[in-house]
Order: structure tokens, then C-alpha cells, then sequence
């Protein structure tokens, strides 16, 4: 997702109000199970995004205006967000945990845990005798039973090339494989990230232009992408069905190994770079999938400190360079460079590869030999060996500009970090668990003293780029505020150092080392990746080491050293841990970064200047015949990229078949009961010994004025405190006690109802023999906390709007989305004014009224409780293990009994929606995010399931190949939600707009005039089952549960929809194709785009656009 940068994902400990988010509709039956978007941005996590991987697309999770999204937000940030991976390696290690788990942001799952430590027997799984193993070309090096993850894992090595193989046994139905490949880059070209786009581009047994796009069309994968750090390629999938992932894992090593893109220069051209010229007479471009996806990167300014502080922290090795690609460099890259770069390093000497699940050992190695064995051995395992970063003698200090909008104080625009490189050797695993301790207990919670200091000083608007990370060769912290004056930004500087030195000479309060075990404690045992495969998660850990030549296996192994850790903390007590490491790793450490960026209005503008004096030179350069022949080729370029495979290329990409498909969709164990005349609904699963419970309320009686408020009105909720309990003991008790707590709205359409349905939730989870604790924590948020604290209030409205800004830049296709939706539907509304451009614009006006009117909005906060607490249509939602479940009524009772049976004030009606109208919002940037949509319920269309499957194959061809392909947007998808009736266009990245929106305009056309053969149409089908069929863990389960229970939709629906699916045929799309000419007729468009882009639309097509400046 990439595309979306959720970026922030783990940092989100900070705040955590859920906004808006599109989400994935495509799954008809389960809807729910991925979320979306990011939601909690948090400000400041990922800056360091340029230690994060690119990836190969845009993993959109559009919207269905459904609740989900609007809801907390799980992992998927942190997979889906390239910025947020590469920051957190201690997490990896179990220790750092989703600010969920104790702050209030949303996500109620820790994310990076891993298995649980129970003690088991150890099981015995198939093994590979070394005798099979020699017979394959392999030598067995190591082989260890880790009881972390319950699995056997065994290091092959190949005896021919080098290539190492960790073969990983258990139990997970959900099986991986990744190969990874070290490949440091020399400049900022981007040779690595567009060799990684370029390979998946057709290979020697698979030669058709994308079969990377024809297994995103046709598999049951659970994950498929491909990401670029800054010193490697990383190529996983994920399937639960082994038919499938045998099919993928082939795809993947031919693509690698045998990849076209080394052949034909046009791969080259269209993923990376290439002059564009249509017509001798017009202005040359540049067009490029990388290209413009960077374009997009550079045009966010905490991405660009990020790179920033990453390359100056080490200048001197491979990480000095941007591996993604600076948009000013990547055109000096040549085809013959590309060539070379695979040559020299896309070598299974070179590569790392890891298998992971519950299939055959013996297996796997018998697909590899097939590949490794056609090479010989190569030396470019030496070869791309990663230089150490000597540590500098003297700290450094770099005043860098980025491109502002021109409206707004750009006084208070200035940016600050400070940043170290911690050490020049590998540190060993118990520092490594320390620092990661440390990490969370200076940052991980609203309540931790260096983040509270920071945002509570009023110096900025928000953390950037804060925390550890050991993802790269040698580990690095860092910490920084946004949203600085010019004159405070020494000031910041100061406040960061004397906080460590206060820390170092203070030490940390007992409770918030108590909290920090628990809740690390506790996402080690829930281990809850979200919808990103565990096994997946456990190869980043292992390769976050294995990459450097170090011991793949030790990573995975955290028991001993936790245990160890913990031991030392009872006994020596915590300072002498904690100072220590503060004292030699920060304070009196040299090697130390500051990064200051300035807003330069002229900025954007000058860049863009800059290129267009470039590209006019390279065309006064050129002659008559250079011109025409410029023109001929991108004709030829474009025609290549718009003619189709022909069918029995197609064929030769492996694809599942019908019968391979369950016919019933997965059902989730649910009884519904009542408790006091409350509906409880309750699902029987196993969770190793945690309980999750969701309390939903009804919003139907609060008043319209408020609705804005309630994402301030959570967030204070979880960071205000009580009359007894400070906001600092309370996210202390929370982390002591549970595994985490969130509240956030809901809103979605009901199909067939002019109501939406509006929800506000809280979401907690527990060990079993702590369910009462949780209810009484979640009553006391709910009841007890007082709406007082002034400064804090402030605060939060900074820095949601420093969040909300960030969002218009990094995810402008889901504030186009949101802005639609609110134009066509009641519930898009409701979401808008939580979480788009009217709620940044209520935000600017708040920031005024809380120095003018604390009291009114102290009591409008008073009313909202007042309108949501009540028993009266309540729901409960529990997941967790039968005996628990009867247990915990109890505690669920007396929950219920202390709150009031009706809410006060009437009810009222929730009709509000935007002027239908088309417009442009303005923001600085190189690229814009397009936006087309309308309702298709309105033509009398009705649901059929093979909506589903249309709607998933206009974004795979007709979209993929338009909108990115030849129109060079990082991403072009549509949405539609089932609920709702809305249909919609998005483009991420885009360097076009007028264009796009034409696109839009001829999906009807293209679905007339559409011949597919009974194969793609398998393919299809099988590809939306998939995503129905989306892999899910217990607590996702009990959650989708729920949200079908609240919209109404019945097991009896979903097998309907199921066998629409199932027998879509060609009528159906040349159906459809009438139902979604109501976007072409009169749909609305939005663009979150330049200033420059929108004068030429509109000049073009006599003011189409109402212009609104955001930034
Ligand atoms: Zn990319």
C-alpha cells in the first residue's frame, strides 16, 4: 500500500484518534478485515523514511465507506507504509509495540509480536535428512527447534553458489517465501528500487508484460509485493493454499533470476524514466512509475528530513545515497547501468532465501535446486558487502529548505531533529532488547516523559521522526519536532538534550517501567500481525541480521535475553540499566546529526522550473529527426504498453482453478445473547488465553454541531486523566494491566437504508484473568475522565492539525475519497467532518476557540459523553476462548449496570451532505491524486456479487494499465462500496489530471467493449476470492464479526454473494458498464493537486473546478 504511506504506523503511540479511511471494500464478506488507510498518522514516527523500503505498488485499501475503516487502524500501516518499516527494528525484536497497546491511538493489536512463549513439547515436522539434502546440491549448516515460534528451523546452504536457504516448519497454514538480495547502491539514481519494479515485468518462462499483475489478479496470495531498502530487495509472498504459493514462489524466483527487463529497454523506460514527446511541436517530459512515485516522496517534508538525516548520519557508506531514487537523478541513470546492477548482484550467491509454514521442507529445496543449480558461484557476496560508518569525532549540524505552500505562518513551519548513529559494531541481543525498552519508555506512550516534555513544551506541533531504529547495519536514534518558530528552534534542540540528562541522572518511575513490560509482554504473547503474515514478519527480523552475515537464527530467539533483561531491572532496579545506555549511546556520544529544515514557499516552483529548463535544453539539443524520432518512439512505447498479452502467453502464468476454491465462505463461531437487555455477541476462538471486547455505542443522539469534536473528544478520553489519576498514571494502569484501549467513531451506510449506521467504539484487550480490570479501566475513561485540562486540549488540536496536514500530502487520494463520499452520502459526510478537509478547516477555526471559549468547548465535550454513554443500544462484542467468555460476563455486567439507560437529548437525523460539485484542492506538490465518483444505486442498479469481481478487474487492467502504466501515476485504482452504491476513481501519485479523469470516463466503454476469455475471467474470480477469503487472526475474526452484525449483513447473504462470484460471466460486465456510466454522466470530481496543474485544467475546460487552497 503501499501506496498509502501509513507511514507512521508504530509511531503511533503518540495520539491516537482514528480518522477516516477508506478501506477495502472488495471483500463482500469481510469487509472488515483490513483497515485501511492509516489512520493515526503519527506525526512523529517515520521520518527516517529513506531507511524504509519503496514498494513495488501501491497497496490501495480503499475505502467502503464502511466503518472499518474509520475505525482503528491494525498493522497494516506498518506493512503497507514503506516509511514505517524501516524504523523499527527493535520492534521486530518484540519490544517495541504499537502505541495502541497503551495509548489510545486505535490500533488495539500490537503489531510486531511474534509467538507466544509458551513452553510446548517440541513437535516434530518433516524433516530433510542430509543425505536428501546432498542429493539437491545442499548442505544442512545449522538446525534449531525456536520454541519462540514454535517452528524448526533449518540453514541450508547451496553447495554450487553460496546461496543460503532458512527453512522454517510449523504449524502456520499461512505460508512464506522471500528471497532478499544485497544491493547497495552508489548513487541516488534508484537503480535498486527500479530494478525491483522492473523485474516482476515478465521473465523467461513467464513472458508477459506483468505477471506480477496477473498473480494479483488470479491468486489466493495473502501477501504479494516486493520492497527496496536502502541496501537490499526484498521479494515475499504469502499464500495459505500450497497449490498457490508453489505457483507464486515460481513466478517470483524466475522473475528474479531470468527477469526480461535486462533485455528490453522499454521495462526501463516505463518503470524508471523516459522523454515523453506526443508531438514535435509539444514540450518534452519525463514519465516514469519510479519517477513520479519519487516525485510524490520529495513532495512531503517529513519524508524529506528523513532522507536528509538518513543520508548525512552516514556519508560515507552505501546509506549516503537515496536507494529509491532523487527525482533530480534518477534521469542520469542509463540502461547500460541498470544492466549491470542485475548482473552484478541479482545472484542466488548473493541471495538469501526463507521459507516459512506448514508445507513439504523437502519440497522447497527441490523448486530451488531447479534455479540455483543453472549458476555458477560469483563473488557478489563480496562484493556488495555494507561499509561500517565510522563515528564522527564532532557533532554536525545541516539547515536544508523544503517546498511550502505559500498560505499560512510559515514563521512556525521550521523542522528539527537530532539524530545518532549509536555504535560501529553489531551490538549484541540483550542491548539491542534494552535499547528497544528504552525506546518505548522514552517514547511509546503519550505518557512518556520525552514525548510528553516535547509536545507539552509548546515549542511544535508534533514529534518527527522520533525513535530507534536497527534495521540498517548500525542501529540509530533520533528525535525531533515539526511545526517549530525559527526562534524556538535552538530551543528544542536544548529541551531534547536536558531531557536525556534528565533521564540518564533520574531514571524512569517504577509504574512506567512496569507498564513498558507488560504491554511488551503482552504483544510478544499476542503476537498479532495484523493481515501481514507472520512468517513474513519473522524473516524481516531474521534478515535484519542474517543480511550482515550474522546469525539468522538469534533474532528470532528473545526469550532468554528478555528474561535476562528483566531479571537485571528487579535487581539492580532500572536506572542502572536505562542511564547507562542513555550516558554512552546518546549523551556522550559524537556522532551526533542535527537536521533543521525551513519552509521556502519558492521552492516547488523552482524545482519545477529547474526541470522544465532542463528538459528545454534537451530538446533545443535535438534535431528535426531526433524529434520525430522522440515521438515515434513514445508512440511505440505507449502502443506496446496498451496492447495486451496474447491469451496463450497468459496461459503460461500458473493460475488455480474453480475447483480449487472452497464453495462456502469461512464462517466465525458467533451466538448472540443478551446481558440486562444488551446485545452480546460472543465468539468462541482460540487466543492463547487474551480476551478482546469491543463496546459500541450508538451516536444517534448527538447533536450535528459536535460530530467534529469527537476525534478530539477520544483523544481526550486517553490523555486527559481523571480527578484521581493524572493522564500519566491512567496510560500507566492501562499498560499495567491490559494489552491496550482505543476509542474512535464508526460510520458506514447501510444498504437499502437512507440511515447510516454510527458507531462509537472502545476496544480493549486483556489476558483472560484480567477481564475485570479491563472493564473497570474502560468505565473510568468512559466516566471518569475530566474534560479540564486547557493546555493539553491545545495540544491535541496541533497536532491533529499538523496530522491532518501531513495526511493532504501523503494520502491526498483518500481526502479526494472522503470529500466524494461526502458529497454522495450521509455516512461520507459524518466521516468528513471527523477526518477530511472540513475537519482540518474546523481544526484552524478550533485552535482559535480554545483561548476564547475553553468552557464551551470544555462543555461541549461534557455533552458528547452525555449523548454516547448509554446502555440503551449498546453492543457488546467479545472474542476470546469459550470457559473465558462465560467468565467474564460478570465484569460485562457490572460495566453495563454503571452506565445511564438512555442517552440525553432526542434523537436526531443524520442528513447531512457537501454541494455536489467538482473540486481542486491545492497543495504544494509535484504529483496530485485524482478523483472521479457517483452513486451507481442511483440507476436502479442492483448488488450482485459480481460487482466484486468488475470492479477488481477495471483496477487490474483497464486502470493499472491507463492510469500507471502508460499515464505514470504511482497507482490508479477504483472503489466501490457495497453499502453505499459508490462507485470511485482514485490515482496516488499522478502526473496527470485532465487525463485521468478521461481515463475514468472510458471504463464503460472499455467494459462494452470487452472480450474476455473463460480463463481471465477465472482468474478474476479467483483473485476477488481471495480477497473475500482475506487470512484473518482470531481477534480479526470476532471483529469482522461484529461489523457484519452491525450493517446487517447475514452468513446466508455472503454465501449469495459467494456464488455471484463464483459464476460472474460476460453479461455481467457489459451490465455493469450501463450501472457505472453514472460516474462518466454525473459523477463528481476531486484532484488534491499544484496550483500550476489546476490553472491549466481549468483553462482547458472552462473552470470545471471550484479551486479550494488547502495548504
Ligand atoms: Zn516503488
Amino acid at each position: 500500500f503501499l501506496l498509502i504511506r501509513h507511514k507512521k504506523e508504530k509511531k503511533t503511540r503518540t495520539l491516537a484518534v482514528a480518522f477516516i479511511i477508506r478501506q477495502q471494500q472488495s471483500s463482500p464478506g469481510n469487509i472488515y478485515s483490513i483497515p485501511v488507510a492509516m489512520l493515526r498518522t503519527v506525526s512523529c514516527s517515520a521520518s527516517l523514511s529513506s531507511s524504509s523500503p519503496f514498494f513495488r505498488f501501491f497497496r490501495h485499501f480503499p475505502r467502503s465507506s464502511t466503518a472499518a475503516l474509520r475505525g482503528p487502524s491494525r498493522n497494516l500501516g506498518r506493512i503497507s507504509s514503506p516509511s514505517a518499516a524501516g524504523r523499527r527494528v527493535f520492534l521486530r525484536r518484540g519490544l517495541r509495540v504499537s502505541s495502541a497497546a497503551t495509548a489510545g491511538g486505535g490500533g488495539v493489536n500490537g503489531q510486531f509480536s511474534r509467538f507466544s512463549v509458551r513452553a510446548v513439547a517440541t513437535p516434530s515436522y518433516p524433516d530433510v535428512g542430509q543425505d536428501e539434502a546432498e542429493k539437491l546440491g545442499f548442505e544442512k549448516v545449522s538446525e534449531e527447534f525456536i520454541s519462540e515460534c514454535k517452528s524448526k528451523a533449518t540453514l541450508f546452504k547451496h553447495k554450487k553458489t553460496g546461496c543460503e536457504v532458512m527453512s522454517v516448519s510449523n504449524e502456520d497454514e499461512n505460508k512464506v517465501f522471500g528471497i532478499v538480495l544485497r544491493t547497495p547502491p552508489k548513487d541516488s539514481t534508484g537503480i535498486p528500487h527500479i530494478l525491483e519494479h522492473s523485474v516482476l515485468c515478465g521473465s523467461r518462462k513467464y513472458p508477459v508484460k506483468e505477471p506480477f499483475v496477473e498473480l494479483l489478479k488470479g491468486s489466493l496470495h495473502t501477501f504479494l509485493n516486493a520492497f527496496t531498502y536502502p541496501d537490499r530487495t526484498c521479494y515475499p509472498v504469502a499464500s495459505t493454499n500450497t497449490k498457490d504459493f508453489y505457483n507464486l514462489v515460481d513466478v517470483y524466483l524466475d522473475a528474479v533470476f531470468f527477469p526480461k527487463c535486462v533485455e528490453d529497454v522499454h521495462t526501463f523506460q516505463q518503470e524508471g524514466w523516459h522523454y515523453e514527446l506526443n508531438d514535435p511541436s509539444e514540450d518534452i517530459s519525463y514519465k516514469g512509475v519510479v519517477f513520479n512515485e519519487m516525485k510524490g516522496v520529495y513532495s512531503q517534508p517529513d519524508n524529506i528530513l528523513g532522507r536528509i538525516a538518513q543520508q548525512a548520519i552516514s556519508p560515507d557508506n552505501t546509506y549516503g545515497v537515496d536507494s529509491g531514487g532523487d527525482p533530480k537523478d534518477i534521469p542520469k541513470l542509463t540502461f547500460e547501468e541498470f544492466q549491470e546492477f542485475h548482473r552484478k548482484y541479482y545472484h542466488p550467491s548473493n541471495a538469501r532465501i526463507w521459507f516459512y509454514g506448514d508445507d513439504d521442507p523437502v519440497q522447497r529445496l527441490r523448486v530451488l535446486s531447479e534455479y540455483l543449480d543453472m549458476f555458477e558461484a560469483s563473488s557478489s557476496r563480496d562484493t556488495s558487502k555494507i561499509e561500517t560508518q565510522k563515528l564522527f569525532s564532532e557533532p554536525i549540524r545541516i539547515v536544508e529548505k523544503y517546498p511550502a505552500g505559500r498560505d499560512g505562518d510559515l514563521k512556525k513551519k521550521n523542522m528539527v531533529c537530532v539524530n545518532w548513529l549509536l555504535s560501529e559494531k553489531p551490538l549484541d541481543l540483550q542491548t539491542q532488547l534494552a535499547l528497544g525498552f528504552l525506546d518505548h519508555l522514552m517514547l511509546g506512550t503519550p505518557a512518556s516523559p520525552l514525548r510528553k516534555i516535547l509536545l507539552e513544551s509548546g515549542l511544535g506541533e508534533a514529534l518527527v521522526s522520533s525513535g530507534m531504529s536497527d534495521e540498517l547495519l548500525q542501529p540509530q536514534f533520533s528525535v525531533g519536532m515539526k511545526g517549530v518558530s525559527q526562534d524556538n528552534v535552538q530551543k528544542v534542540e536544548e529541551l531534547i538534550m536536558d531531557t536525556l540528562k534528565k533521564l540518564a541522572e533520574e531514571g524512569f518511575d517504577s509504574d512506567a517501567v512496569e507498564a513498558s513490560t507488560n504491554t511488551i509482554e503482552f504483544s510478544l504473547r499476542e503476537n498479532n500481525t495484523g493481515s501481514f503474515p507472520r512468517g513474513l514478519s519473522l524473516m524481516l527480523q531474521s534478515i535484519a541480521k542474517w543480511i550482515y552475515d550474522m546469525d539468522p537464527f538469534e533474532p528470532l530467539k528473545y526469550t532468554e535475553p528478555l528474561k535476562a533483561l528483566k531479571a537485571r531491572i528487579v535487581e539492580e532496579g532500572s536506572k542502572a540499566v536505562f542511564s547507562p545506555l542513555i550516558e554512552q549511546f546518546i549523551l556522550n556520544n559524537s556522532h551526533r546529526v542535527t537536521i533543521e529544515m525551513q519552509p521556502d514557499p519558492e521552492k516547488a516552483s523552482q524545482e519545477e522550473a529547474e526541470e522544465k529548463s532542463i528538459l528545454e535544453k534537451v530538446k533545443a539539443g535535438m534535431t528535426e529527426e531526433d524529434l520525430a524520432e522522440l515521438a515515434r518512439a513514445t508512440e511505440e512505447l505507449r502502443l506496446k504498453q496498451e496492447t495486451p498479452d496474447p491469451p496463450e502467453a497468459l496461459r503460461c502464468v500458473p493460475s488455480l482453478n474453480l475447483s480449487d476454491i472452497p464453495k462456502e465462505p469461512t464462517y466465525v463461531p458467533s451466538e448472540v445473547g443478551d446481558i440486562n437487555g444488551v446485545e452480546v455477541l460472543r465468539h468462541d476462538l482460540f487466543t492463547n488465553d487474551i480476551v478482546y471486547a469491543e463496546v459500541v455505542f450508538d451516536m444517534g443522539s448527538l447533536k450535528h454541531e459536535l460530530l467534529p469534536l469527537v476525534p478530539l473528544f477520544c483523544q481526550s478520553l486517553m490523555e486527559m486523566g481523571t480527578k484521581d489519576l493524572s493522564f500519566v498514571q491512567l496510560n500507566q494502569l492501562i499498560g499495567r494491566k491490559t494489552g491496550g484501549i482505543s476509542v474512535y467513531p464508526l460510520t458506514s451506510s447501510v444498504r437499502g437504508k437512507a440511515e447510516p449506521c454510527s458507531k462509537f467504539v472502545v476496544r480493549g484487550k486483556s489476558m483472560a484473568g484480567r477481564a475485570e480490570d479491563l472493564f473497570n479501566l474502560m468505565n473510568c475513561l468512559l466516566q471518569e475522565v475530566q474534560f479540564t485540562d486547557q493546555q493539553r486540549f491545545k495540544q491535541f488540536v496541533s497536532q491533529s492539525i499538523a496530522r491532518m496536514e501531513n495526511r493532504l500530502r501523503g494520502s491526498g487520494h483518500g481526502i479526494a475519497a472522503a470529500r466524494m463520499d461526502a458529497m454522495l452520502n450521509v455516512a461520507g459526510w459524518m466521516s468528513e467532518q471527523m477526518g477530511g478537509l472540513s475537519y482540518l478547516e474546523f481544526l484552524h477555526t478550533l485552535a482559535k476557540k480554545v483561548d476564547e471559549d475553553w468552557e464551551g468547548i470544555s462543555s461541549a465535550l461534557e455533552e458528547i459523553r452525555r449523548s454516547l454513554l448509554a446502555r440503551n443500544g449498546c453492543v457488546v462484542n467479545m472474542t476470546a476462548d469459550g470457559k473465558f467468555l462465560t467468565n467474564i460476563e460478570k465484569s460485562v455486567e457490572k460495566f453495563l449496570n454503571l452506565l445511564p439507560e438512555t442517552p440525553s437529548g432526542g434523537l436526531v437525523t443524520w442528513d447531512g451532505r457537501l454541494p455536489l460539485r467538482n473540486e481542486a484542492i491545492v497543495i504544494p506538490t509535484q504529483v496530485n491524486y485524482v478523483g472521479k465518483a457517483g452513486n451507481i444505486y442511483s440507476t436502479g442498479y442492483e448488488l450482485d456479487g459480481s460487482a466484486y469481481v468488475i470492479s477488481k478487474h477495471i483496477s487490474n487492467t483497464w486502470l493499472w494499465d491507463r492510469v500507471r502504466v502508460s499515464g505514470g501515476a504511482y497507482g490508479g485504482f477504483c472503489d466501490f462500496d457495497s453499502h453505499s452504491g459508490v462507485f470511485s476513481f482514485l490515482s496516488y501519485r499522478d502526473p496527470n489530471l485532465l487525463k485521468t479523469l478521461d481515463i475514468y470516463d472510458g471504463t464503460g466503454d472499455f467494459l462494452r467493449g470487452l472480450d474476455v476469455d473463460q480463463e481471465t475471467l477465472t482468474k478474476a474470480i479467483i483473485g476477488t476470492i481471495g480477497d473475500v477469503d482475506s487470512y484473518q487472526l482470531p481477534d480479526a475474526k470476532g471483529y469482522s464479526s461484529l461489523m457484519r452484525h452491525l450493517l446487517g449483513v447475514t452468513d446466508e447473504e455472503r454465501q449469495r454473494k459467494r456464488e455471484e462470484i463464483l459464476t460472474t460471466s460476460l453479461k455481467d460486465f457489459k451490465e455493469f458498464a450501463e450501472a457505472i456510466d453514472v460516474v462518466r454522466e454525473k459523477g463528481v470530481a476531486v484532484a488534491v493537486a499544484s496550483a500550476e496543474d489546476i490553472d491549466s485544467a481549468n483553462q482547458a475546460r472552462s473552470n470545471f473546478f471550484e479551486v479550494k487552497k488547502a495548504l
